[in-house]
């Protein structure tokens, strides 16, 4: 029988819309926004200078290829510019490899607390999100082995994960690609890579340069701070690659996004200087949130995980609405299953300290 208007394909209207973090407080004037892992610092001046300068030939498409950022991103990371893909934003190039590698009853393998876009787009291409336990808040490699069928395509791994900012040594990430069938992708998903002070982690640099089926992803949304521009970029292998370049848009890096990403991946200054930002203002919150009584999750990212209380009055529902009524947005996280926590980004000094105070006063509070 013919439906009687349009219908979307199987899938679609399973998917649970992504609620991003709250950007506005009403009735608060000053804003502190934490709630989307953003730079604290801003993106390089000279990038946003770049992006400017920009604005005075808005006219003629972009290079399609993105020749000068691939460029500019191989010199700096010492990778072949023909291996790396360029998206707006890193979603769009996950979006990309389900769109080119998931048919319909095809699985993809994700953590039970791994970054909500990997169900989303598998679910949009008609495939199966299959969600596998961790432990501690931890991806669990054997668990993710456990989970791979022959209908798998592709595992996804957020390394640090978002949003509990755990991370999974280097090791454990080359023990589960030995462990896959040859067909199946490995994406490693590296958004703060940047941020890591491990010696046991890698971003995965070495594994996609020496394999046939897997990728990394990396973004200029954290790091780098140039959220709003949307731009992402993919280090594969020649065959994922080519795929990739055939089914994305031919123009989905603007111009603008191009020269900004240029500029911003060369001010190595300025990266050091967000990198030592977080080195200071991690353990920091993390400290002080746990000597408050609330559980945090270590995490080796720009942003913490903290655990709340089910005490009616004291719960993260509570904190959150008690921070926002002081214009202070973190991120709710009921959606990812953890309706008990709360997800800040490391802020500025000012920002950081507030939070520690505005929640002390909290649950010093009575219900
Ligand atoms: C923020 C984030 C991204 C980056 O998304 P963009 O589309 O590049 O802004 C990708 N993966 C994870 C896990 C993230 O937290």
């Amino acid at each position: 029988m013919t439906a009687n208007r349009p219908t979307p394909r199987p899938g679609v209207l399973d998917i649970a819309p992504y609620v991003p973090g709250k950007s506005t407080a009403p009735g608060v004037d000053k804003i502190y926004k934490l709630s989307s892992n953003e730079s604290p610092l801003g993106p390089s001046p000279k990038a946003a200078a770049a992006y400017q300068a920009a604005a005075g030939k808005l006219e003629d498409y972009p290079d399609g290829a993105a020749t000068e950022l691939r460029q500019t991103i191989g010199r700096t990371f010492g990778l072949d510019p023909d291996r790396i893909v360029c998206g707006a934003g890193s979603d769009d190039l996950l979006n990309l490899l389900v769109h080119a590698y998931v048919q319909d009853g095809d699985e993809t393998v994700y953590s039970e607390f791994g970054f909500l876009m990997y169900p989303i787009y598998t679910l949009g291409h008609g495939g199966k999100p299959v969600k596998v336990p961790e432990k501690d808040h931890t991806l669990d490699v054997d668990a993710m082995i456990a989970a791979v069928t022959p209908r798998t395509r592709i595992v996804f791994v957020a390394n640090p994960n978002n949003p509990t900012g755990t991370y999974v040594p280097f090791d454990e990430i080359k023990r589960l690609h030995a462990a896959l069938p040859p067909n199946v992708i490995l994406v490693i998903d590296a958004a703060y890579a940047e941020y890591v002070q491990r010696n046991d982690y890698e971003s995965g640099i070495e594994l996609v340069a020496t394999s046939e089926n897997v990728v990394m992803c990396r973004t200029y949304s954290k790091i780098h701070g140039l959220a709003a521009v949307r731009l992402g970029w993919l280090y594969g292998p020649a065959s994922i690659v080519d795929a990739l370049n055939r089914v994305r848009s031919p123009f989905n890096v603007s111009v603008p996004a191009m020269k900004a990403g240029i500029a911003a991946i060369q001010d190595a200054a300025h990266i050091e200087k967000s990198v030592a930002h977080n080195n200071k203002w991690l353990p920091f919150v993390s400290e002080e949130l746990s000597k408050l009584g609330l559980k945090v999750t270590p995490s080796v990212a720009n942003f913490v995980l903290m655990h709340f209380p089910e005490t009616a009055g004291k719960s993260a529902s509570d904190a959150d609405a008690f921070l926002t009524k002081r214009g202070i947005i973190l991120r709710r996280v009921g959606g990812y299953g953890l309706p008990n926590a709360l997800r800040m980004t490391i802020g500025d000094e000012e920002a950081n300290k507030l939070v520690v105070a505005t929640l002390k006063e909290f649950l010093g509070s009575k219900a």
